[in-house]
């Protein structure tokens, strides 16, 4: 039945294939999809289980087996992008010859709307906790070598922890490490890091418990989620952030990867909207982005300043818009995202809207 929806949109189902050498498997997997590339790839072996999955439009492919024989802990993904092609390579712990893969375990070779799948999870370590602001802390995860996992820009992930006997899940939005290192992601040791920013609540039901982990402690991390798509960063000019609060974190990747990938982009600017100055999370960073880049202007809106602040005030409104949101030039391709408190970002959707901007020039980050 899935199999005859997805046909109806015009794609063929996927299917895999394998074959080995004296020191290897390779698990060859046809998408037969153009847009595929190492995000759609996501694959875990732990314990006695291999699992692949193959984020293809609102669909996963799964391939789910207990292996017929043991393999080392690393192995290698390769994506062919023009055909759609897979290919994982797998390290023979032995030289035998494999009669079969494995024995197929749940969901093994079906594809599935991705709606359906649950939450896979794998162990992560924490690797390092670096104190940005009084409240808010950069934490740093290392992925299992037997995974391989990237989050896509403007995607989130849960993250999972037992408390008192209870699983609690809460999402998150992986950053760059920084907003100025020259060494952009794909290179940067093979993806093995996931980076956090978090506020600490003291109230909260999870962090505090996240921030009583200890270095080498155990979180679980999920499969990203989320419906923002690097296709509406196709011919963009004019790139607008929103952000109120830890609502910035969406908007580290989004700089980073704009500013890096976009050559039709004439301008970004951030507005960002915090009580205090000292709730500012990265300023000389984002002050010295701004210095680096003339392409790219910040601007930060207190809503409780103390009587020394001479920047913009208050919450999200009409007048701060106007100023803000100048094109530069008139029909220039646009994209407005927005992050931050449920009422802050419903008011904004709301104001922009009466300023005209269409649906898709807005993207909204919410769960
Ligand atoms: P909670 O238990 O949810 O409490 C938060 C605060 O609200 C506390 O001060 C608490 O005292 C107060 N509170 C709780 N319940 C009530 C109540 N009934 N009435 C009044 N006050 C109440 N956060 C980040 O820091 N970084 C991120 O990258 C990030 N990404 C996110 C991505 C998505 C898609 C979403 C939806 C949220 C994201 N968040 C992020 C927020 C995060 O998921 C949590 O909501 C946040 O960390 C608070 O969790 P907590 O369990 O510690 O606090
Ligand atoms: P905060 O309480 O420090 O507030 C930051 C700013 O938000 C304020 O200075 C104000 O300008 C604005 N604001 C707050 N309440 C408002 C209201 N009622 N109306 C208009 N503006 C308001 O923010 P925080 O504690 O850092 O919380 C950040 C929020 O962002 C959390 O609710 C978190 O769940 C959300 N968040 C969502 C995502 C996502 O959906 N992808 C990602 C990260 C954070």
């Amino acid at each position: 039945q899935v199999a005859d929806t997805f046909a109806k949109e015009g794609c063929s189902s996927p299917s895999y294939d394998w074959f080995q050498t004296d020191s290897s498997v390779t698990i060859v997997i046809y998408t037969k999809q153009k847009d595929i590339n190492l995000d759609s790839v996501i694959v875990d072996h732990q314990d006695d289980s291999f699992r692949a999955e193959i984020l293809i439009k609102d669909y996963s492919y799964i391939i789910h087996v207990e292996l017929s024989h043991e393999i080392e802990e690393d192995f290698s993904v390769r994506v062919v992008e023009n055909v759609g092609k897979i290919e994982i390579v797998l390290k023979k712990k032995e030289n035998a010859s494999w009669k079969r893969l494995g024995h197929p375990l749940e969901n093994h070779n079906s594809l599935i709307p991705r709606k359906d799948t649950g939450l896979y999870y794998r162990k992560c370590r924490l690797i390092s906790k670096e104190g940005v602001t009084h409240d808010t802390k950069l934490f740093c995860l290392m992925l299992p070598p037997s995974t391989h996992l990237q989050v896509p820009v403007g995607q989130h992930v849960y993250l999972k922890l037992t408390i008192t006997g209870t699983e609690i899940v809460k999402p998150y939005t992986p950053v760059s490490d920084s907003l100025l290192s020259e060494i952009k992601e794909p290179v940067l040791l093979n993806n093995k890091y996931i980076y956090f920013l978090i506020k600490i609540y003291p109230a909260g039901l999870f962090t505090p418990e996240l921030d009583q982990l200890q270095i080498g402690d155990f979180v679980s991390v999920s499969n990203p989620e989320g419906s923002f798509k690097i296709s509406q960063f196709q011919e963009l000019e004019d790139l607008f952030l929103l952000a109120a609060g830890t609502g910035f974190t969406p908007m580290v990747k989004i700089l980073n990867y704009a500013l890096t990938n976009i050559p039709s982009l004439r301008k970004v600017k951030l507005m960002f909207f915090n009580k205090t100055e000292d709730d500012i999370i990265w300023r000389s960073q984002l002050e010295k982005l701004a210095f680096k880049d003339k392409r790219f202007d910040v601007e930060f809106v207190l809503s409780a300043p103390t009587s020394e602040w001479n920047g913009k005030w208050g919450h999200i409104s009409p007048a701060l818009l106007s100023e803000f949101l100048k094109r530069s030039s008139d029909k220039s391709k646009v994209l407005i995202c927005i992050c931050g408190p449920t009422p802050f970002t419903e008011q904004g959707i709301r104001l922009l809207r009466d300023r005209n901007f269409s649906k898709e020039e807005i993207h909204s980050f919410t769960a």
